[in-house]
């Protein structure tokens, strides 16, 4: 899934920041406490939701001088086949990427550590 809103600086705007986060997760895991769904919450619907905070600052404040792409892929977990087919879409259609933010597991610390 792909939004977009247009930078406001007319020497900027064909330049590019993409926000992006994956929306899947591996599906059924261990059993936990009789629960067998792996829900997710931190990996990633916590990246989603901040890519979609981020659309909706922005679609309301209209503040960004470069145009902004706000991207939610799936697969990810399958081998990061979402991210790549939108990598590769947006290389065939030569779009000029400023810088790419992927926003994963910001919820909680992992629990290896920091
Ligand atoms: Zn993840």
């Amino acid at each position: 899934m792909v939004g977009y809103i247009e930078g406001n600086d007319p020497g900027l705007k064909d330049e590019f920041v993409i926000l992006g986060a994956h929306y899947d997760h591996i599906g059924t895991a261990k059993e936990v406490n009789g629960d067998v769904i792996a829900n997710g919450a931190n990996d990633d619907a916590s990246g989603t939701v901040a890519v979609m905070e981020w659309a909706k600052y922005f679609s309301q404040t209209k503040t960004n001088k470069r145009s902004v792409l706000f991207t939610l892929y799936a697969a990810e977990e399958m081998g990061l086949k979402g991210s790549g087919h939108l990598a590769e879409r947006l290389k065939s259609d030569s779009l000029n990427v400023y810088t790419m933010i992927n926003f994963e597991m910001i919820g909680v610390p992992r629990a290896e550590g920091e």
